[in-house]
Protein backbone atom coordinates (compact mmCIF):
# COMPACT_ATOMS: atom_id res chain seq x y z
CA UNK A 1 0.00 0.00 0.00
CA UNK A 2 1.08 3.31 -1.13
CA UNK A 3 1.41 6.38 1.61
CA UNK A 4 -1.55 7.83 0.33
CA UNK A 5 -3.59 4.53 -0.02
CA UNK A 6 -2.49 4.23 3.88
CA UNK A 7 -3.88 7.78 5.11
CA UNK A 8 -6.96 6.86 3.34
CA UNK A 9 -7.45 3.96 5.34
CA UNK A 10 -6.70 5.39 8.44
CA UNK A 11 -9.05 7.93 7.49
CA UNK A 12 -11.85 5.53 6.86
CA UNK A 13 -11.26 3.62 9.91
CA UNK A 14 -11.39 6.55 12.20
CA UNK A 15 -14.59 7.55 10.39
CA UNK A 16 -16.23 4.18 11.21
CA UNK A 17 -14.92 4.51 14.59
CA UNK A 18 -17.20 7.54 14.90
CA UNK A 19 -20.36 6.12 13.04
CA UNK A 20 -19.99 3.54 15.68
CA UNK A 21 -19.54 5.44 18.70
CA UNK A 22 -23.38 7.47 16.93
CA UNK A 23 -26.66 5.88 19.26
CA UNK A 24 -30.17 7.04 18.67
CA UNK A 25 -33.03 6.98 21.54
CA UNK A 26 -35.16 4.38 19.81
CA UNK A 27 -34.95 2.27 16.21
CA UNK A 28 -34.43 5.48 14.41
CA UNK A 29 -31.15 5.33 13.17
CA UNK A 30 -31.23 5.00 9.24
CA UNK A 31 -28.20 3.20 6.71
CA UNK A 32 -28.95 3.23 3.68
CA UNK A 33 -26.61 1.16 1.28
CA UNK A 34 -26.97 2.43 -2.73
CA UNK A 35 -24.95 0.49 -5.44
CA UNK A 36 -23.48 1.82 -8.59
CA UNK A 37 -26.33 0.55 -10.66
CA UNK A 38 -29.22 1.21 -8.64
CA UNK A 39 -31.23 3.96 -9.71
CA UNK A 40 -31.29 7.26 -7.70
CA UNK A 41 -35.47 7.39 -8.47
CA UNK A 42 -35.94 3.89 -7.21
CA UNK A 43 -34.25 4.69 -3.99
CA UNK A 44 -36.60 7.58 -3.90
CA UNK A 45 -39.70 5.91 -4.22
CA UNK A 46 -38.76 3.44 -1.86
CA UNK A 47 -38.11 5.85 0.84
CA UNK A 48 -41.32 7.77 -0.12
CA UNK A 49 -43.26 4.26 0.63
CA UNK A 50 -40.80 4.15 4.40
CA UNK A 51 -42.11 7.60 4.90
CA UNK A 52 -45.53 6.48 4.57
CA UNK A 53 -45.24 3.33 6.88
CA UNK A 54 -42.91 5.33 9.14
CA UNK A 55 -46.98 7.13 9.97
CA UNK A 56 -47.65 3.60 11.89
CA UNK A 57 -44.65 4.11 14.69
CA UNK A 58 -46.43 4.47 17.95
CA UNK A 59 -44.14 6.54 19.76
CA UNK A 60 -44.32 10.35 18.85
CA UNK A 61 -40.95 10.78 19.22
CA UNK A 62 -39.32 7.80 17.24
CA UNK A 63 -41.79 8.45 14.36
CA UNK A 64 -41.21 11.99 13.74
CA UNK A 65 -37.46 11.44 13.72
CA UNK A 66 -37.43 8.49 11.40
CA UNK A 67 -39.56 10.56 9.37
CA UNK A 68 -37.43 13.78 9.26
CA UNK A 69 -34.56 11.32 8.93
CA UNK A 70 -36.17 10.10 5.63
CA UNK A 71 -36.51 13.56 4.14
CA UNK A 72 -33.18 14.67 4.93
CA UNK A 73 -32.02 11.79 2.98
CA UNK A 74 -34.23 12.13 -0.35
CA UNK A 75 -33.73 15.92 0.06
CA UNK A 76 -29.68 14.68 -0.43
CA UNK A 77 -30.40 12.46 -3.01
CA UNK A 78 -31.27 15.08 -5.25
CA UNK A 79 -27.82 16.48 -5.92
CA UNK A 80 -27.23 13.05 -6.94
CA UNK A 81 -28.18 12.04 -11.03
CA UNK A 82 -26.89 8.62 -10.22
CA UNK A 83 -24.61 7.30 -7.39
CA UNK A 84 -20.50 7.59 -7.33
CA UNK A 85 -18.56 4.37 -9.02
CA UNK A 86 -18.34 2.26 -5.90
CA UNK A 87 -21.89 3.18 -4.48
CA UNK A 88 -22.74 5.05 -1.32
CA UNK A 89 -23.78 4.52 2.10
CA UNK A 90 -25.84 7.55 4.00
CA UNK A 91 -26.94 7.39 7.46
CA UNK A 92 -28.79 9.69 9.30
CA UNK A 93 -30.90 10.18 12.35
CA UNK A 94 -31.48 11.68 15.48
CA UNK A 95 -28.32 10.63 17.76
CA UNK A 96 -28.33 11.04 21.22
CA UNK A 97 -26.11 13.89 22.73
CA UNK A 98 -26.95 12.51 26.27
CA UNK A 99 -29.97 13.38 28.54
CA UNK A 100 -32.71 14.32 26.04
CA UNK A 101 -30.64 16.15 23.83
CA UNK A 102 -30.52 14.90 19.93
CA UNK A 103 -29.01 16.56 17.00
CA UNK A 104 -30.10 14.86 13.42
CA UNK A 105 -27.39 14.10 11.64
CA UNK A 106 -26.77 13.04 7.92
CA UNK A 107 -23.30 11.64 6.70
CA UNK A 108 -22.77 10.00 3.69
CA UNK A 109 -19.47 7.74 2.87
CA UNK A 110 -18.12 6.55 -0.20
CA UNK A 111 -16.92 3.59 0.12
CA UNK A 112 -13.12 1.97 -0.52
CA UNK A 113 -14.72 -1.02 -2.25
CA UNK A 114 -17.85 -1.19 -4.68
CA UNK A 115 -20.84 -1.97 -2.75
CA UNK A 116 -23.06 -5.23 -3.97
CA UNK A 117 -26.16 -4.88 -2.89
CA UNK A 118 -29.08 -2.51 -1.98
CA UNK A 119 -29.68 -2.15 1.32
CA UNK A 120 -32.61 -0.36 3.85
CA UNK A 121 -32.20 -0.64 7.50
CA UNK A 122 -33.63 1.06 10.44
CA UNK A 123 -31.85 0.86 14.15
CA UNK A 124 -30.68 2.04 17.53
CA UNK A 125 -27.16 1.96 15.97
CA UNK A 126 -25.57 2.10 12.07
CA UNK A 127 -25.26 -0.54 10.39
CA UNK A 128 -21.54 -0.85 9.73
CA UNK A 129 -20.62 -4.82 9.03
CA UNK A 130 -20.41 -4.57 5.74
CA UNK A 131 -18.16 -1.48 5.57
CA UNK A 132 -15.68 -3.06 8.48
CA UNK A 133 -15.33 -5.81 6.44
CA UNK A 134 -13.68 -4.13 4.01
CA UNK A 135 -10.92 -3.04 6.01
CA UNK A 136 -10.16 -6.81 6.55
CA UNK A 137 -7.39 -8.50 4.76
CA UNK A 138 -8.78 -11.15 3.70
CA UNK A 139 -5.49 -13.07 2.13
CA UNK A 140 -4.99 -16.25 4.48
CA UNK A 141 -1.76 -18.63 4.95
CA UNK A 142 -2.52 -21.99 6.49
CA UNK A 143 0.61 -22.40 8.81
CA UNK A 144 1.48 -26.40 10.05
CA UNK A 145 4.40 -26.85 12.45
CA UNK A 146 5.61 -29.93 13.39
CA UNK A 147 7.91 -32.33 14.93
CA UNK A 148 7.62 -36.13 16.04
CA UNK A 149 5.77 -35.32 19.49
CA UNK A 150 3.24 -32.59 18.04
CA UNK A 151 2.03 -30.27 16.07
CA UNK A 152 0.50 -26.80 15.70
CA UNK A 153 -1.79 -25.79 12.77
CA UNK A 154 -3.40 -22.04 12.59
CA UNK A 155 -3.43 -19.68 9.67
CA UNK A 156 -2.32 -16.12 9.03
CA UNK A 157 -5.13 -14.07 8.42
CA UNK A 158 -3.94 -10.39 7.31
CA UNK A 159 -1.80 -9.74 10.14
CA UNK A 160 -3.49 -12.21 12.71
CA UNK A 161 -2.05 -16.05 13.41
CA UNK A 162 -4.72 -17.95 14.87
CA UNK A 163 -3.73 -21.51 16.10
CA UNK A 164 -6.57 -23.48 15.70
CA UNK A 165 -5.81 -27.05 16.38
CA UNK A 166 -2.64 -28.60 18.59
CA UNK A 167 -1.84 -32.49 17.93
CA UNK A 168 0.06 -34.75 20.21
CA UNK A 169 1.63 -37.78 18.91
CA UNK A 170 2.33 -41.47 20.33
CA UNK A 171 5.99 -41.72 18.49
CA UNK A 172 7.93 -43.62 20.87
CA UNK A 173 11.64 -42.15 21.20
CA UNK A 174 14.74 -43.42 19.31
CA UNK A 175 15.58 -45.23 22.51
CA UNK A 176 14.17 -48.67 22.73
CA UNK A 177 12.89 -50.50 25.87
CA UNK A 178 15.12 -53.19 26.53
CA UNK A 179 14.22 -56.62 25.09
CA UNK A 180 12.36 -55.28 21.85
CA UNK A 181 14.11 -55.96 18.95
CA UNK A 182 15.98 -53.14 17.16
CA UNK A 183 14.18 -54.24 13.81
CA UNK A 184 10.92 -54.35 15.24
CA UNK A 185 11.39 -51.11 17.48
CA UNK A 186 12.00 -49.52 14.10
CA UNK A 187 8.77 -50.53 12.08
CA UNK A 188 6.63 -49.62 15.54
CA UNK A 189 8.43 -46.58 15.32
CA UNK A 190 7.57 -45.84 11.24
CA UNK A 191 3.93 -47.05 11.56
CA UNK A 192 3.40 -44.54 14.61
CA UNK A 193 5.54 -41.64 12.62
CA UNK A 194 3.16 -42.11 9.23
CA UNK A 195 -0.17 -42.40 11.19
CA UNK A 196 0.71 -38.75 13.23
CA UNK A 197 1.67 -37.40 9.78
CA UNK A 198 -1.79 -38.50 8.57
CA UNK A 199 -3.65 -37.29 11.68
CA UNK A 200 -1.81 -33.60 11.11
CA UNK A 201 -2.37 -33.76 7.38
CA UNK A 202 -6.32 -34.88 7.66
CA UNK A 203 -6.69 -31.83 10.12
CA UNK A 204 -5.32 -29.46 8.25
CA UNK A 205 -7.20 -30.19 4.67
CA UNK A 206 -10.10 -29.94 7.09
CA UNK A 207 -9.17 -26.42 8.34
CA UNK A 208 -7.46 -25.17 4.93
CA UNK A 209 -10.16 -26.64 2.45
CA UNK A 210 -12.73 -24.44 4.49
CA UNK A 211 -11.34 -21.25 3.36
CA UNK A 212 -12.22 -19.32 0.60
CA UNK A 213 -10.32 -20.44 -2.74
CA UNK A 214 -9.69 -16.98 -3.53
CA UNK A 215 -8.20 -15.65 -0.42
CA UNK A 216 -6.22 -19.09 0.39
CA UNK A 217 -2.65 -18.22 -0.75
CA UNK A 218 -0.48 -21.38 0.41
CA UNK A 219 0.82 -23.19 2.69
CA UNK A 220 3.59 -22.63 4.82
CA UNK A 221 5.63 -25.82 6.84
CA UNK A 222 7.95 -25.31 10.06
CA UNK A 223 9.62 -28.11 12.14
CA UNK A 224 13.02 -29.32 12.30
CA UNK A 225 14.84 -31.31 9.15
CA UNK A 226 14.26 -34.18 8.38
CA UNK A 227 10.70 -34.25 9.68
CA UNK A 228 9.39 -31.69 7.73
CA UNK A 229 10.47 -32.92 4.45
CA UNK A 230 9.56 -35.91 5.32
CA UNK A 231 5.82 -34.82 5.92
CA UNK A 232 6.07 -32.78 2.47
CA UNK A 233 7.16 -35.92 0.33
CA UNK A 234 4.85 -38.05 2.29
CA UNK A 235 2.06 -36.05 0.58
CA UNK A 236 -0.42 -36.35 3.42
CA UNK A 237 -1.76 -33.41 2.22
CA UNK A 238 -4.88 -32.86 0.14
CA UNK A 239 -3.45 -32.86 -3.94
CA UNK A 240 -4.68 -28.96 -4.36
CA UNK A 241 -2.87 -28.28 -0.82
CA UNK A 242 0.16 -30.20 -1.85
CA UNK A 243 0.61 -28.07 -4.87
CA UNK A 244 0.13 -25.38 -2.35
CA UNK A 245 3.12 -25.42 -0.48
CA UNK A 246 5.00 -21.93 -0.64
CA UNK A 247 8.17 -23.28 1.68
CA UNK A 248 9.74 -25.47 4.23
CA UNK A 249 11.53 -23.40 6.92
CA UNK A 250 13.41 -24.47 10.07
CA UNK A 251 11.95 -23.29 13.33
CA UNK A 252 12.91 -24.67 17.02
CA UNK A 253 9.60 -24.77 18.21
CA UNK A 254 6.15 -26.35 17.53
CA UNK A 255 3.52 -25.26 20.09
CA UNK A 256 1.48 -21.61 19.17
CA UNK A 257 4.83 -20.03 19.41
CA UNK A 258 5.87 -21.91 16.13
CA UNK A 259 3.69 -20.65 14.07
CA UNK A 260 5.00 -17.08 14.49
CA UNK A 261 8.21 -18.23 14.45
CA UNK A 262 7.27 -19.64 11.23
CA UNK A 263 6.09 -16.26 9.67
CA UNK A 264 8.90 -14.87 10.94
CA UNK A 265 11.53 -17.14 9.11
CA UNK A 266 8.80 -17.45 6.21
CA UNK A 267 9.72 -13.21 6.06
CA UNK A 268 11.15 -13.40 2.23
CA UNK A 269 8.29 -15.46 1.14
CA UNK A 270 5.45 -13.41 2.60
CA UNK A 271 7.87 -10.21 1.86
CA UNK A 272 4.72 -8.48 0.07
CA UNK A 273 2.59 -8.68 2.88
CA UNK A 274 2.14 -5.53 5.14
CA UNK A 275 2.54 -7.51 8.39
CA UNK A 276 6.26 -8.25 7.24
CA UNK A 277 7.13 -4.85 5.95
CA UNK A 278 5.63 -3.02 9.33
CA UNK A 279 7.38 -5.91 11.34
CA UNK A 280 10.77 -5.03 9.35
CA UNK A 281 10.21 -1.26 9.55
CA UNK A 282 9.97 -1.14 13.70
CA UNK A 283 12.75 -3.99 14.29
CA UNK A 284 14.95 -1.52 12.33
CA UNK A 285 13.02 1.31 14.69
CA UNK A 286 14.99 -0.50 17.39
CA UNK A 287 18.19 -1.17 16.33
CA UNK A 288 18.76 2.60 15.59
CA UNK A 289 17.29 3.25 18.84
CA UNK A 290 19.91 1.38 20.43
CA UNK A 291 23.23 2.47 18.12
CA UNK A 292 25.01 4.84 19.46
CA UNK A 293 24.16 7.90 17.43
CA UNK A 294 21.75 5.74 16.11
CA UNK A 295 18.96 7.45 13.48
CA UNK A 296 15.78 7.12 15.05
CA UNK A 297 13.27 9.80 17.20
CA UNK A 298 10.00 9.10 18.41
CA UNK A 299 7.29 11.20 20.71
CA UNK A 300 5.01 13.70 18.76
CA UNK A 301 7.56 16.76 18.82
CA UNK A 302 10.68 15.64 18.42
CA UNK A 303 9.09 13.85 15.14
CA UNK A 304 7.46 16.93 13.78
CA UNK A 305 10.62 18.94 14.10
CA UNK A 306 12.99 16.20 12.29
CA UNK A 307 10.06 15.89 9.62
CA UNK A 308 9.44 19.85 9.27
CA UNK A 309 12.96 19.77 8.39
CA UNK A 310 13.03 16.17 5.73
CA UNK A 311 15.44 14.43 8.28
CA UNK A 312 12.65 11.65 8.30
CA UNK A 313 13.32 8.64 5.63
CA UNK A 314 10.27 6.39 7.68
CA UNK A 315 7.30 7.77 9.75
CA UNK A 316 5.81 4.64 12.22
CA UNK A 317 2.02 6.32 13.07
CA UNK A 318 0.53 3.48 15.29
CA UNK A 319 -3.02 2.46 13.73
CA UNK A 320 -4.67 2.87 17.05
CA UNK A 321 -3.46 6.41 17.66
CA UNK A 322 -5.87 9.26 18.02
CA UNK A 323 -4.92 12.27 19.25
CA UNK A 324 -5.60 15.57 18.54
CA UNK A 325 -3.60 18.99 18.41
CA UNK A 326 -6.22 21.67 19.77
CA UNK A 327 -5.26 25.75 19.82
CA UNK A 328 -7.12 27.17 22.94
CA UNK A 329 -8.04 30.71 22.92
CA UNK A 330 -9.19 33.27 25.63
CA UNK A 331 -12.32 34.28 25.17
CA UNK A 332 -11.99 37.66 26.32
CA UNK A 333 -11.90 40.08 23.88
CA UNK A 334 -8.81 41.65 25.68
CA UNK A 335 -6.52 39.11 26.59
CA UNK A 336 -4.25 37.21 23.54
CA UNK A 337 -3.49 34.15 25.27
CA UNK A 338 -3.00 31.02 23.11
CA UNK A 339 -2.05 27.71 23.83
CA UNK A 340 -1.15 24.58 21.64
CA UNK A 341 -1.74 21.28 23.20
CA UNK A 342 -1.97 17.52 21.39
CA UNK A 343 -4.44 14.97 23.72
CA UNK A 344 -5.43 11.95 22.96
CA UNK A 345 -8.85 11.46 22.54
CA UNK A 346 -11.70 8.82 22.21
CA UNK A 347 -13.56 8.60 18.99
CA UNK A 348 -17.28 9.90 19.44
CA UNK A 349 -15.67 12.00 22.22
CA UNK A 350 -15.95 16.18 22.05
CA UNK A 351 -12.71 17.65 23.82
CA UNK A 352 -13.00 20.02 26.56
CA UNK A 353 -11.17 22.74 28.25
CA UNK A 354 -11.61 22.76 31.75
CA UNK A 355 -9.19 25.84 33.18
CA UNK A 356 -9.41 29.34 33.05
CA UNK A 357 -7.56 31.78 30.95
CA UNK A 358 -4.21 31.68 33.46
CA UNK A 359 -3.77 35.64 32.61
CA UNK A 360 -7.39 37.24 32.91
CA UNK A 361 -9.30 34.12 34.27
CA UNK A 362 -11.68 34.18 31.43
CA UNK A 363 -13.21 30.68 29.62
CA UNK A 364 -11.57 29.10 27.56
CA UNK A 365 -12.44 27.71 24.55
CA UNK A 366 -10.80 25.80 21.52
CA UNK A 367 -10.40 27.30 17.97
CA UNK A 368 -8.58 24.28 16.07
CA UNK A 369 -8.54 20.75 16.20
CA UNK A 370 -6.38 18.99 14.11
CA UNK A 371 -6.13 15.20 14.06
CA UNK A 372 -2.24 14.38 14.68
CA UNK A 373 -2.10 11.73 12.72
CA UNK A 374 -3.56 13.08 10.04
CA UNK A 375 -1.41 16.28 10.25
CA UNK A 376 2.22 14.33 10.52
CA UNK A 377 1.33 11.77 7.30
CA UNK A 378 0.29 14.84 5.34
CA UNK A 379 3.81 16.59 6.11
CA UNK A 380 5.53 13.29 5.46
CA UNK A 381 4.06 13.83 2.18
CA UNK A 382 5.21 16.64 0.92
CA UNK A 383 8.59 15.60 2.46
CA UNK A 384 9.01 12.51 0.36
CA UNK A 385 8.94 10.79 3.65
CA UNK A 386 7.99 7.03 3.56
CA UNK A 387 5.07 6.76 6.08
CA UNK A 388 3.96 3.35 7.53
CA UNK A 389 0.64 3.15 9.61
CA UNK A 390 1.74 -0.04 12.03
CA UNK A 391 -1.19 -1.85 13.22
CA UNK A 392 -0.81 -3.22 17.69
CA UNK A 393 -1.61 -7.02 15.90
CA UNK A 394 1.80 -7.78 16.83
CA UNK A 395 4.23 -7.38 19.72
CA UNK A 396 6.75 -4.55 18.06
CA UNK A 397 3.75 -2.58 16.57
CA UNK A 398 2.11 -2.84 20.87
CA UNK A 399 5.30 -1.17 21.87
CA UNK A 400 5.21 1.90 19.43
CA UNK A 401 2.01 2.18 20.39
CA UNK A 402 2.61 1.98 24.82
CA UNK A 403 6.19 2.71 25.17
CA UNK A 404 6.70 5.14 22.15
CA UNK A 405 3.23 6.88 22.63
CA UNK A 406 2.60 5.77 19.04
CA UNK A 407 4.56 8.31 16.93
CA UNK A 408 8.28 6.81 15.50
CA UNK A 409 10.80 7.79 13.21
CA UNK A 410 13.66 6.49 11.55
CA UNK A 411 15.74 9.53 10.11
CA UNK A 412 17.61 10.05 7.26
CA UNK A 413 20.87 12.28 9.33
CA UNK A 414 20.57 13.86 12.82
CA UNK A 415 19.28 17.57 13.17
CA UNK A 416 19.49 17.49 16.82
CA UNK A 417 15.68 17.85 17.46
ZN1 LIG B 1 -7.31 35.67 29.00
Amino acid sequence: MSSEEQRHRYEFKRQLEELRSKQGQGTELISLYIPHDKRISDVVAYLRDEHGSAANIKSKQTRSNVQSALESIMARLRYYKEPPENGMIIFCGAISLGGDKQSMESIVVVPPQPITSYSYRCGSNFELEKLEDMLVDKKTFGLIVLDRREATIGTLKGKHVTPLRHLTSTVPGKQRKGGQSSHRFQQLRLIAINEFNKRIGDAANDIFLNIDRNDFQGVLIGGPTPTKEEFEKGEYLHHELQQKILGLYDIAYTDESGLNELMDSAGDTLSGLEVIKEKKLMERFMRELVAERGLAAYGEDSVRANLQMGAVEALLLSEDLRKSRLTIKCQSGNCDYTVVKSTKYRVGETPTVGERCPKCQSSLAISENVDVVEELSLIAEQMNTEVEFVSTDFEEGEQLFNAFGGIAAILRYHTGS
